[in-house]
């Protein structure tokens, strides 16, 4: 398993902020110190202005520099633009590593799935994930899917996405919840698996498997998945009820699909991320 990360992106924080360093901090403790799974670590390289502007306007990467919150939960922080394309180059990078063959994940903040073309917000400056497929749908790949696992709906990536040809996007997630959409199916390209707060595991479990049904359809040649951690039962932002051994599971079936794929964490709040990603790791190597 090849992880892309950098220490470097614990360093911006905000007191009370739940985006906080400590989860790849935390993250990279367990897995340095675990040995059931080997890895090969790697730092991001860097993006380039011209992939960023696939997905965003050439406003709002100059607006990334401008010292003022984008709103209460997406605050300005110093340096937040060189973060946030450091994320991007993750999650390129992840991708040059999935056309190579190989399993990875990408560990890196800020998360990307909430920012739209013109507009930063939820924990998220760039979409890494949108930037990333755009680039692969750029370079030669016919049939792009992203499966977005995170609890909130993706409503960045689907906006910047919307009927783009040879692109599928398929969104699991508690609704009602933060960002307020994603309750139906947008466009051509965009499905939406709503699930109700506070449902039994089984509940939940079946839309995720009802997306895989939908994503085969698809027939995609590539895979990228907006893994984020945040629909377990004891994360503090949503009230949805995965354990850890669905968050295997989640991996077991996105390698069972057999198409390259790569992977880069969205959100994920709990004390117990670590463990999360390390079970959804070994269930992408198969192990
Ligand atoms: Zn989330």
């Amino acid at each position: 398993m090849r992880i892309i990360t950098d220490e470097h992106c614990a360093g911006y924080s905000r007191i009370g902020h739940p985006e906080r360093p400590l989860r790849i901090l935390a993250s990279l403790e367990l897995l340095r110190h675990q040995s059931e799974l080997p890895i090969d670590w790697a730092k991001p390289t860097q993006a380039g202005d011209d992939q960023m502007l696939r997905a965003h306007s050439p406003e709002h990467l100059a607006r990334l520099d401008e010292a003022e919150d984008f709103d209460p939960d997406t605050p300005y922080y110093e340096d937040i633009g060189k973060y946030a394309r450091g994320s991007v180059a993750a999650a390129l990078d992840a991708l040059a590593a999935a056309r190579a063959g190989q399993n990875v994940f990408s560990l890196m903040r800020p998360p990307g799935h909430h920012a739209k073309r013109d507009q930063a917000m939820g924990f998220c400056y760039l979409n890494n994930i949108a930037i990333a497929v755009l680039e692969a749908a750029a370079t030669g790949a016919k049939r792009v899917a992203v499966y977005d696992f995170d609890v909130h709906h993706g409503n960045g990536t689907e906006a910047i996405l919307l009927n783009r040809p040879g692109i599928a996007f398929y969104s699991i997630h508690q609704f009602p919840c933060y960002p307020g959409t994603g309750e139906a199916n947008v466009g051509r390209n965009c499905f939406n698996y709503p699930v109700a707060p506070e449902v039994p595991r089984e509940t939940y479990r079946a839309a995720l498997a009802r997306a895989f049904e939908d994503l085969k359809k698809f027939q995609p040649d590539l895979v990228a998945v907006s893994a984020g951690f945040d629909a377990y039962a004891r994360d503090p932002l949503a009230q949805s009820p995965l354990v850890l051994d669905d968050f295997y599971w989640l991996g077991q079936s996105l390698r069972a699909l057999g198409v390259p794929l790569f992977s880069v964490l969205e959100g994920g709040y709990s004390r117990d991320l670590p463990e999360l990603i390390l079970a959804y790791l070994k269930g992408v190597e198969g192990k």
